[in-house]
């Protein structure tokens, strides 16, 4: 049984936008046999992009997990196939599906090398510790080059990438491609590549190929101490195995990334692609056990192993809506989960029942009786669980390790048009919100508008659409506005919070004293605190002075607060609040009464601690073609922006910057007008930064005259 897992492997595409990847996922499918026809992505047809939304915008939005069977020396693997999008906007679902996969193939563009959103794509994996291969697309432009294309994955990633594909030919000429390993030619025939014809190398490149496999030799010898010695002493004395072996551990160590090539489009090379997946990429059982702590106690550490009889444990990666009830899809890590079976969801306490399970392919979804670890699979019947949530044996409870999700920086006003979409208004934003846990909704009860907020103007502009036509929702949106937050600027201590009525019968009585101070996630991470919302609360109270059951109280007062805002009307982050004294009243104290006294303590302390107005800050890369340098750095100036690195990728240059969001609306616009359209760049959110004040006053200002109307 535990054998099953050495053929498994979970894999991502990684690339940025353009580079290829639902072309080369398309031919995945194609190939794995279970996707009767390809589809061209200027087509709308692409398996993976099932949404419309995506297929008009050519960009993948959501992901999803295909299962695709492969056979490679005569032993059939599975193949699940996570599909990680392209765009920045979008880094929670990057994020999520980096967290599931055991490994993943970066594809470039083989013309342009790795450019600067490959470069965020590379950063996020290499932050989840994810083993990776390179392929090097679109061999076929005029104008690509692998020597070149290659080298940029040092010059600019600094990684060590290791040749074990040259391609026949480039540009018009690409024709197939040389295996460096076994020295062999590959080419493939057949309507749509289908068939592999293996081949002598032919001879007028055998001088080329021969320098590159002297290249691969020498940085595979370098991989293993054995194998050194035995190159020093006869490089042609390592053996294909030997080679293949060192790989292996190499890319799954993460000390080098196999790089190959070919052109998805022309269907060449995609064949080889899957055969290097199964050889280099790890089996679930290569990566280290997953870990999580003990719901019961978050101090507590624990792991599971990858084996089928241990205690389940499951990651939900991705819920999907349809009418026939949510699909769960899940990674499981451990154990195994059989159809019908009762789960717990340890973060939330809810049991759910699990009443079917597929496996899911392009075309159709296979049921299954049950799933055991490594697999990827989707559950129907689970009813109080999100994305990042923990699916566990209730007996053996553990609680992986949460997502992170991005905080949402921008938000906008929706208004139902009518009776009817209002109704069904509330019950989508519930719906897109289980699938896409980097989506927040809230009513303003002061205006009645109901505010959705996201990562970007992208996201947003996307849930709105999603809404109209998907859903055809009647909904008018406002202009999309920047999420601003609070913060404190000093620490105070010994502030009393006293909530005390005395109205006829029972009284009401709570009194607690607190201290605020500026706190960061590291200093949560060395005490050891709770960071949820940004925000840490301590209990320093010793001696019952306050009885035990108000001390949650007393925190969910502090923390709903926080939540609604201590001054400006936005949430009060990076603040740590202890609880250092207070009393009680044996007949009139109540939680409710604690909830109060805990809310005026963090309304009083906030104010005597110089509290001010904070602003996304967002990381800005544009690449610009030198010409274009002096307008697009000056306008990057004149949005408050300042300037981090300027690089040279002749005839671009790379200009970082941080930006604050405010400054950023129709960005994309305006910078394609400033440069004939040949700039472009991407954005993610930094951090959060204090405000000047003369505009902090302009924000408040303006908020105070929308509430006026
Ligand atoms: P994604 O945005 O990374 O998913 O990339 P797509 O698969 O959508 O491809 C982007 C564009 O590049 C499309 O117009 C494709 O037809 C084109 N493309 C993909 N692969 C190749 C290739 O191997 N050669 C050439 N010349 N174009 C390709």
């Amino acid at each position: 049984m535990a054998a099953d897992l050495s053929y498994i492997r979970n894999f991502g595409i990684c690339a940025h936008i353009d580079a290829g990847k639902t072309t080369v996922s398309e031919r995945i499918l194609y190939y794995t046999g279970k996707n009767y026809k390809i589809g061209e992505v200027h087509e709308g047809t692409a398996t993976m992009d099932f949404l419309e939304e995506e297929q008009q915008r050519g960009i993948t939005i959501q992901s999803a997990a295909t299962t695709c069977p492969w056979t490679f020396d005569n032993r059939e693997y599975k193949l699940n196939l996570i599909d990680t999008p392209g765009h920045v906007d979008f880094t929670i679902e990057v994020e999520r599906s980096l967290r599931v996969l055991d490994g993943a193939v970066a594809v470039f563009d083989g013309k342009e090398g790795v450019e600067a959103q490959s470069e965020t794509v590379w950063r996020q994996a290499d932050r989840y510790r994810v083993p990776r291969m390179c392929f090097v697309n679109k061999m076929d432009k005029i104008g690509a080059s692998f020597e070149f294309s290659f080298g940029t994955i040092k010059s600019r990633l600094g990684a060590n990438g290791i040749p074990i594909q040259f391609p026949i030919g480039v540009g018009h000429e690409h024709k197939g491609i040389i295996d460096l390993i076994t020295l062999r030619a590959f080419y493939f025939e057949g309507d749509k590549g289908e068939t592999v014809v293996e081949k002598d190398v032919p001879a007028e490149l055998a001088d080329t190929v021969a320098e590159w496999r002297h290249l691969m030799l020498e940085k595979v010898a370098e991989l293993d101490d054995a194998l050194t010695e035995k190159y020093l002493a006869d490089e042609n004395s390592i053996t294909i195995p030997e080679i293949k072996a060192a790989l292996r551990r190499g890319t799954i160590d993460r000390r080098c990334y196999p790089v190959l090539c070919g052109a998805a489009l022309r269907n060449i090379g995609v064949q080889a692609l899957l055969d290097a997946v199964v050889q280099y990429l790890p089996a679930p059982a290569e990566k280290p056990e997953v870990q999580g702590t003990d719901p019961a106690d978050k101090n507590v550490a624990l792991s599971r192993p990858h084996d089928p009889a241990a205690p389940f444990a499951a990651l939900v990666f991705k819920v999907v809506s349809d009418k026939h009830g949510d699909l769960t899809y899940m990674r499981v890590y451990s154990g195994t989960l059989t159809k019908g079976s009762r789960l717990i969801n340890p973060g939330n306490g809810k049991k759910e029942n699990c009443s079917r399970i597929f496996e899911m392919h392009a075309q159709n979804r296979i049921p299954l009786d049950e799933v055991t670890a490594g697999n990827i699979v989707a559950v129907v019947g689970i009813k109080d669980s999100i994305t990042g949530d923990t699916l566990c044996d209730a007996e053996e409870p553990i609680l992986l390790e949460r997502m992170h999700f991005p905080e949402p920086v921008i938000s906008m006003s929706i208004e139902p048009s009518t009776q009817e979409d209002k109704r069904r208004l509330s019950e989508a934003l519930g719906v897109i919100r289980r699938e896409d846990p980097s989506f927040r909704f809230s009513y303003n009860d002061e205006t009645g508008d109901t505010i959705i907020s996201g990562m970007g103007e992208l996201h947003l502009e996307i849930i709105a659409n999603k809404l109209k036509r998907d859903m055809k929702i009647g909904v008018a949106v406002g202009k999309p506005k920047v999420s601003y937050r609070e913060a404190i600027s000093k620490k105070v201590e010994d502030v009393r919070g006293l909530f005390k009525k005395q109205s006829g019968g029972r009284g009401q009585f709570g009194d607690c004293v607190i201290s605020l101070e500026p706190y960061t996630a590291e200093q949560a991470a060395a005490e050891e605190l709770d960071f949820e919302d940004s925000i840490a609360f301590e209990n320093g109270v010793v001696g019952g002075v306050i009885p035990k059951e108000f001390i949650p109280s007393i925190e969910y007062g502090v923390r709903q607060t926080a939540k609604t805002g201590v001054k400006f009307g936005y949430p009060l982050i990076n603040a740590k609040i202890t609880l250092t004294y207070g009393s009680y009243h044996d007949v009139d104290s109540s939680q409710i009464a604690f909830e109060q006294a805990g809310r005026l303590a963090l309304l009083e302390a906030a104010e005597r601690a110089g509290p001010q107005l904070l602003e996304p800050i967002m990381k800005v890369v544009v690449t610009v073609p030198n010409d274009y340098l002096g307008n697009v750095t000056g306008d990057i100036s004149s949005r408050r922006g300042m300037i981090i690195d300027t690089e040279d990728r002749d005839p671009v240059k790379l200009v970082t910057c941080e930006v604050p969001l405010a400054e950023m609306f129709g960005y994309t616009t305006s910078l394609r007008g400033m440069s004939q359209g040949r700039a472009s760049s991407t954005m993610e959110f930094l951090e959060y930064r204090p405000m000047p004040r003369s505009l902090q006053e302009q924000v408040v200002e303006a908020q105070a005259g929308g509430k006026k109307k």
